[in-house]
Order: structure tokens, then sequence, then C-alpha cells
């Protein structure tokens, strides 16, 4: 398991259901000197393929490469077709997972509480959650952000202790700005990070100075440095940039 240091700069590309195994590998194979670099600066850099690719990026990726999945079953086995548990993750060597990605939450019905019962067992099996949270557009202007946001946040983390939550990884991102190419301004990335950050002081107490909080939507080559100055934004969740290996890299010589 990958333990981060005290908010360590981190690069996540999410694949979502894009490259087959062998575009997978071959971005593996193109990303070694990425990630050696990325170290070299302090800084944590990651993909989050399919399922079927998570082997392929696995064996062929440097070891110090985040691989996580996109999401996990609560339950360990059993009756529940099409899905995919910790245990099955494990067994590849995978210990960081999406929850709560929003394009989950729309089609899927990916709900706050199903979050946290995946964040726990995720936590219980020594897994890095990356818990998504974010506003839709809908929501954005009728100026409920913060208070979906905190709903998110204090429902999908409840019942946990502060001493469970270090490792864990919360990305805002808002639903309108998600492969829409309409980013959020960097005020509004850093004012949501700050009171995300705010929300876990209240929760857990002093180790919200130790949970990175990601920004994501729409973050290209361009635009991920003015992103990453913000003071509570502690790295980025890259969709559509984060697919092409030269993109990927940009990303990250954009914040070196
Ligand atoms: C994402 O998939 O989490 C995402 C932010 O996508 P994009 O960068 O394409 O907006």
């Amino acid at each position: 398991m990958w333990f981060a240091n005290m908010r360590r700069k981190l690069l996540l590309g999410n694949w979502k259901m894009n490259k087959l195994s062998s575009e997978a590998k071959e971005f593996a194979i193109a990303s070694r000197p990425l990630v050696q670099k990325a170290k070299e600066n302090n800084i944590d850099l990651g993909v989050t393929p399919t399922y079927l690719s998570l082997a392929a990026v696995k064996e062929n990726a440097s070891k110090d490469m985040i691989v996580g999945a996109q999401n996990v079953h609560f339950n360990d086995h059993g009756a529940f077709t099409g899905e995919v548990s910790i245990p099955m993750l494990k067994e590849f060597g995978i210990d960081w997972c999406l929850i709560g990605h929003s394009e989950r939450r729309t089609y899927d019905n990916e709900t706050n509480e199903k979050c946290n019962a995946k964040i726990k067992v995720l936590i219980e099996n020594n897994m890095v959650p990356v818990y998504c949270v974010g506003e839709t557009l809908a929501q954005f202007e009728a100026g409920q952000t913060k208070a979906v946001v905190e709903e998110q946040v204090r429902v999908g983390l409840k019942d946990l202790t502060s001493l469970q939550v270090k490792e864990l990884v919360v990305a805002y991102e808002p639903v309108w700005s998600i492969g829409t190419g309409k980013n959020a301004s960097t005020e509004i990335a850093e004012d949501v990070c700050k009171f995300i950050r705010d929300v876990l002081r209240d929760m857990f107490g002093s180790v919200a100075d130790e949970i990175r909080v990601l920004y994501g939507g729409s973050v290209k080559p361009e635009n991920i440095k003015a992103y990453l100055s913000c003071p509570d934004v502690d790295g980025a969740l890259v969709g559509g940039a984060s697919l092409k290996i030269d993109s990927y890299e940009a990303l990250l010589n954009n914040i070196l």
C-alpha cells in the first residue's frame, strides 16, 4: 500500500470506460519515466483504468504508479451479478478506488449512503478511497453548492474515525464541469475545496489538514497549474486529458 506524505500533490487520471487492455498496457509502459520524474518532485501519479485493464497497468507500470479501480461493491462475495469486490481487487494488488463519481451517481444510483458503505469497507481493508463529491448545474445555479457538498461529505464519511480518514482523498468535481470544457474558476475550486476541509475539520479535527482534496472538471495541461496553486487544492482528478500519454505528461510537466 502506498502511504502518502503530508499532502503530497496528486495527479490522478480517470479513464472511465476507455482503452482496451492492450492500449492500457502501452500507456503503462510509456508512463514509467513520468512516475519516476513525479516521485523526484514529490508528486503522486496514478490512473483508474477499467476493471479489465487493471492487471495490465499494474503489471506494466512503475511500482510507484497508483492504480485504482473506478468502483467496488461493499460485499466481498455473493449474488451480485456484474459487481467486483475488494478481495478481487486486492488479488491484483489494487489498493485505491474511486467512490461516488458523478457518472455513477447519475447513471447507477450511487447514493451517499452507498458511498459510505463502500468507503468503510475500503478503509477497513487498508485501501484508499477517492471520494468524489460535487453539485449539478441546477444546484450550482440555485446557490446550493456548499449544502450539497456538505451533505455528501457528512453522509459519505459517517461513522469513520479521524485515524481512519488520514489516507482518504476527497475530489471536488462540479458535475457541470466534468467533460464539458466549462471549468470552475480557480476561485470556486479553492472556495469549495477549503469548505470541504472545514467540514472535514469539524468531523475529524486536525487530521483534516492531512487529507488531500483534489479538484476535477475539465482540467487540462493549460489550466492545471492555476488549480494546483490554490492553497486547498492538493491535486487534480482528470478525465479526458489523462487518456493520451502526451497530454498526461504535459499535465505533469506543468505542475513540476
Ligand atoms: C472525471 O472524469 O472525473 C473528470 C473530471 O473528467 P474531465 O477531466 O474529462 O472533465
